[in-house]
């Protein structure tokens, strides 16, 4: 009766830890090739891990202290939260996890919170703004401690988000990168986490119970636009699944001579080559053509379609 009762948990258990294994693998896997795709971080590089309190900038810094420890290189980790002296910010949460976890870290206290609330019309969105002066004051602690990166949290799904919203409201097929040089010039600021989705640090934040500061705590509405589009990947991924991977996918296999951006590609300058390009424009021709039986007709289509134009040529050269 015992051993019944017993045995399912200890398996259950065991399953849960196993699952738990696999997701903390998987997240180094995925960082690990970020880092590595993009070389996001070189010897003796200081990277200023940037902890918002939030589930994904918990997880970042915790697996770039797990990769930092297999690492052939040496780098060091130094984490910052900005504390924005937002209404009920718990200051006492972070600086208790990172000592308990012995991370050099700095608190950084600017009441930015005052100054968006006073520039900025009641009703107003207070993003742009607080984004803005949060952004330059992580570069200016960033030149004070002798950071070389800044590590943000945005992950795949903050991409994928970012890119459909620069493409429907905005015009552009223009997403976060993964590495860029900072607005100042001065800093290279990098996404380790762009591979990983956001279900997975989701999970991994419940896994390792992560202290989670609550982020709506400046008051502000979380953007309608950047929902909705959250919902129709979301509600792609379950109805279509590989939908989500293979657009994500496309954004590092970009074609610029087969879209219409001349400052990608110099179509005045297009000349011929008389060489094949394989992965020419047959690539989403008509199905038809893909089975041996509908070659065959196609072959005959091509010959009946090279009969007629030459009759028709005929005739106009009369
Ligand atoms: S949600 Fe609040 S804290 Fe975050 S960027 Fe917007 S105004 Fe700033």
């Amino acid at each position: 009766m015992i051993a019944t009762a017993t045995t399912p948990s200890i398996k259950q258990a065991e399953k849960i830890a196993y699952e738990n294994n696999k997701l903390h693998k998987r997240l180094c896997r995925l960082v690990g090739e970020a880092i590595g795709d993009f070389t996001m971080i070189e010897e003796g590089d200081k990277v200023m891990v940037c902890l918002s309190g939030g589930k994904d900038s918990y997880a970042l810094l915790d697996i770039l202290l797990t990769l930092r420890e297999r690492a052939p290189i040496d780098f060091d980790i130094v984490a910052v939260n900005l504390d924005q002296k937002q209404p009920n910010f718990p200051a006492e949460v972070l600086p208790n996890y990172l000592r308990s976890m012995n991370v050099p870290f700095h608190i950084e206290n600017q009441d930015t919170y005052s100054i968006v609330k006073r520039v900025i019309p009641e009703g107003k969105t207070t993003c742009s703004l607080c984004s803005r002066l949060r952004r330059g004051i992580l570069y200016r602690v960033a030149d004070e401690l002798g950071a070389t990166k800044i590590a943000l949290g945005h992950h795949r799904d903050d991409i994928l988000e970012t890119f459909f919203l620069n493409m429907f409201f905005g015009g552009k097929l223009k997403s976060m990168p993964a590495k860029l040089q900072s607005d100042d010039g001065k800093h290279i600021v990098i996404r380790p986490l762009a591979y990983v989705r956001e279900i997975d640090t989701e999970r991994y934040a419940a896994v390792k119970n992560f202290p989670i500061i609550p982020c709506d705590l400046c008051g502000s509405q979380e953007n309608l636009q950047r929902k909705q589009i959250k919902n129709m990947l979301r509600e792609w991924d379950k109805k279509h699944p590989g939908r989500v991977e293979s657009i994500f996918s496309s954004l590092s296999t970009v074609v610029p001579s087969h879209l219409l951006d001349r400052s990608q590609f110099d179509f005045a300058g297009l000349k011929i080559t008389g060489e094949e390009t394989p992965d020419g424009d047959i690539a989403f021709d008509d199905e038809p053509c893909a089975s041996p039986h509908t070659n065959t007709l196609s072959i005959q289509t091509i010959q009946l379609h090279n009969q007629r134009t030459t009759k028709h040529s005929d005739v106009e050269n009369d």
